[in-house]
């Protein structure tokens, strides 16, 4: 459970303030990776927007916005989100999910895209809207299908190039417009394995903020095709024992996340060996 509560509205005039700053769509944290305190953003200057977006453990989180191109005095670095895993609260990744999106589309959604007036931030709703025309820009959010696909007691994993050395995953895509999630995973699993699917499962969501994707879980079972890896999205492919998997991506993704339940579900009696992922 997180103790990260999301919420929408005006800056409120309080000392306990959590800011959570960004310079265009970068969030910047102190040299240790740290939350950095508010007197430390004085020298970024006046910020361009600011919104509330939630609470964490009862303290105000509020989000503040630098133009992209502002100078960051020393002692204020550009925050590595890999680098932030195991150390921040689950609550406070949370919070950083969110308002990393809510930066993401602040910084796209400068202009409107049906009359090219400046948009203005409402307080009232996640939206930014067209004060000429009335358009509304709401945050973007791109579903993404992710499966863990079974075969007895093997996985389907793959390695695309951008992958830390030896690190293998689960396969995912983007849904397209007009897709449904299920057809959207059966598409993506025969685009970059050639294998078709059978008895999808639902595993369960999760939001990924690189920059506003909802990754949606599910286990599946092989149905039928020999594996012919796609070449320009897939470097490596296999079917690998659950006892025996190569390095996964990082506890906090639903992908090891998914291959720890099934091999907990199907494969607890002959597991000898622990998972390792792309932080060991
Ligand atoms: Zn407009």
């Amino acid at each position: 459970m997180s103790d990260f509560v999301p919420s929408y509205g005006a800056p409120q005039i309080v000392n306990t303030s959590l800011v959570f700053p960004f310079a265009g769509e970068t969030f910047l944290v102190g040299l240790d990776a740290e939350l950095l305190p508010v007197t430390a953003l004085r020298e970024l200057g006046a910020s361009s927007e600011a919104i509330v977006f939630g609470t964490l453990n009862g303290l105000v989180c509020e989000m503040r916005v630098w133009p992209a191109d502002t100078a960051i005095p020393s002692g204020i670095v550009k925050g590595d989100y890999r680098q932030l895993w195991g150390r921040w609260t689950q609550g406070q990744l949370d919070a950083l999910s969110r308002s990393r999106q809510l930066a993401a589309w602040f910084h796209q959604n400068r202009f409107c895209g049906v009359c090219g007036q400046t948009l203005k931030t409402r307080l009232d709703e996640p939206a930014r809207e067209c004060p000429s025309c009335g358009f509304k820009a709401y945050p973007r959010i791109s579903p993404v299908c992710i499966g863990l696909v079974l075969k007895g007691t093997e996985m389907l994993l793959a390695r695309s190039p951008h992958f830390p050395p030896g690190v293998y995953s689960t396969l995912a895509g983007f849904l397209e417009a007009g897709e449904s999630a299920e057809n959207c995973l059966r598409r993506e699993i025969r685009e970059e394995s050639g294998i078709e699917i059978q008895n999808i499962r639902w595993f369960g969501s999760q939001a990924w903020p690189y920059p506003h994707s909802l990754m949606i879980g599910f286990i599946v079972d092989y149905a039928a095709g020999e594996l012919v890896a796609q070449e320009s999205e897939i470097e490596d492919i296999g079917w690998f024992e659950m006892d025996e998997l190569p390095r996964l991506p990082h506890p906090s993704t639903i992908a090891f996340q998914m291959i720890d339940f099934a091999r907990r579900e199907i494969g607890s009696s002959v597991l000898n060996n622990p998972l390792r992922h792309e932080s060991d």
